[in-house]
């Protein structure tokens, strides 16, 4: 079902329907993609500046399957998004601002950046998670083309070269010892002199040969060439000592943020801002919003696994309309 109300005085327009999709990375063009096979007409508010998410701003693309000689970021992403379109899923290019989940109507109202108020009987969240970034000359410059912010996807094109991995938690830990099997020498940077990452993690670092750790060392400089990413410059914050040290890849994982500003606190989150699902389903702490991909998941942060989980929000959300359907729970 779907209806526009426009409302001439205001300019701003009401579009009510079953089921709106925020976020348009993998997560939520796959749960577009079954919920418009479906047959429930879902909206996609994809971002006005950024639709397709973090694989927009990749290149080479490996380890998605079903794309043997690889694939494009961008054009994994068009992929995506024309195959939502085909099956009747509706993209518009605009940000939300805020969202009711618990309005007296029943309704999930979603406002975005142009006026437009969609109402849905249920929501999906995919809006992702931006990695956090240095901030230090050349990490734009270099980004794809030695800086790296996942060791997973990039790792194989630095087989047998200096590595650097900056950070001290746990997915710098893990990033390093990822690394170790494939760099020539990997160096862990982190900026105090004790780790934050779990001990057990720590552990596999500290014990592993390939990995040196220089500590209370910041990055304040990628510098290369045409070949890309050469080396960084390094201060000791103690000492005030600077230093130069080789790196062909410079994988930064000085943690992310999960893009969940405009919920203002409507769903439950946990302590490091993502939003907390059930076990084993995509339900948060609000009956019929559901979420999926970067914004949920802190571990595993994979295309693949995005798109794994907009798939399982996408049957969640089925099953969740098709429910209150039959209950007549709700007044549409
Ligand atoms: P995190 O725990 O917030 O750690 C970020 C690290 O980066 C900290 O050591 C921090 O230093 C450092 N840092 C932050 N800003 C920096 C900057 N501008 N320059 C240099 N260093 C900077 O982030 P995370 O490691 O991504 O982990 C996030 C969450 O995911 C954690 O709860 C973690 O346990 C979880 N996680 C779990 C797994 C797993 O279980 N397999 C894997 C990855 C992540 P300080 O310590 O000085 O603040």
């Amino acid at each position: 079902m779907v209806i526009v109300v426009v409302m001439t005085q205001e300019a701003e327009k009401t579009d009510q329907r079953d089921v709106v999709i925020i976020g348009s990375g993998p997560a939520g063009y796959t749960a577009a993609l079954y919920l418009a096979r479906a047959g429930y007409q879902p909206v996609v508010l994809a971002g006005a500046l950024t639709p397709g998410g973090q694989l927009v701003n990749t290149t080479e693309v490996e380890n998605y399957p079903g794309f043997p000689d690889g694939i494009l970021g961008p054009d994994l992403m068009d992929k995506m998004h024309d195959q939502a379109e085909k099956f009747g899923a509706q993209i518009e290019y605009d940000d939300v601002v805020s969202v009711d989940f618990q309005a007296d109507d029943g309704l999930k109202h979603v406002t975005t950046d142009s006026g437009t108020t969609y109402s849905a009987r249920a929501v999906v969240v995919t809006t992702g998670a931006q990695y956090k970034k240095l901030g230090v000359p050349g990490e734009v410059e270099y980004s794809g083309r030695g800086v790296s912010y996942c060791a997973t996807c990039d790792g194989f094109f630095f087989k047998g070269k200096p590595i650097v991995v900056i950070g001290g938690g746990d997915s710098a830990m893990e990033e390093a010892d990822f690394l170790a099997g494939y760099g020539s020498s990997v160096t862990l940077i982190h900026r105090r002199n004790e780790f934050r990452a779990s001990t057990i993690m720590a552990d596999r670092v500290l014990s592993n040969d390939n990995i040196n750790v220089i500590y209370d060392s910041i990055v304040t400089a990628v510098h290369g060439d045409d070949k890309g990413a050469q080396s960084v410059d390094l201060t000791n914050v103690v000492s005030g000592e600077t230093s130069s040290l080789q790196a062909s890849g410079v994988f930064v994982a000085i943690g992310s943020t999960p893009e969940t500003a405009f919920l203002n606190g409507s769903l439950e989150t946990d302590e490091d801002g993502y939003i907390t699902v059930e076990h084993d389903c995509t339900r948060t702490s609000i009956p019929g919003v559901f979420a999926a991909g970067d914004v949920v998941d802190k571990v595993y942060r994979q295309a693949v696994s995005a798109a794994g989980m907009g798939c399982r929000a996408a049957l969640d959300a089925q099953s969740y309309l098709s429910s209150i359907s039959q209950h007549d729970s709700v007044t549409v």
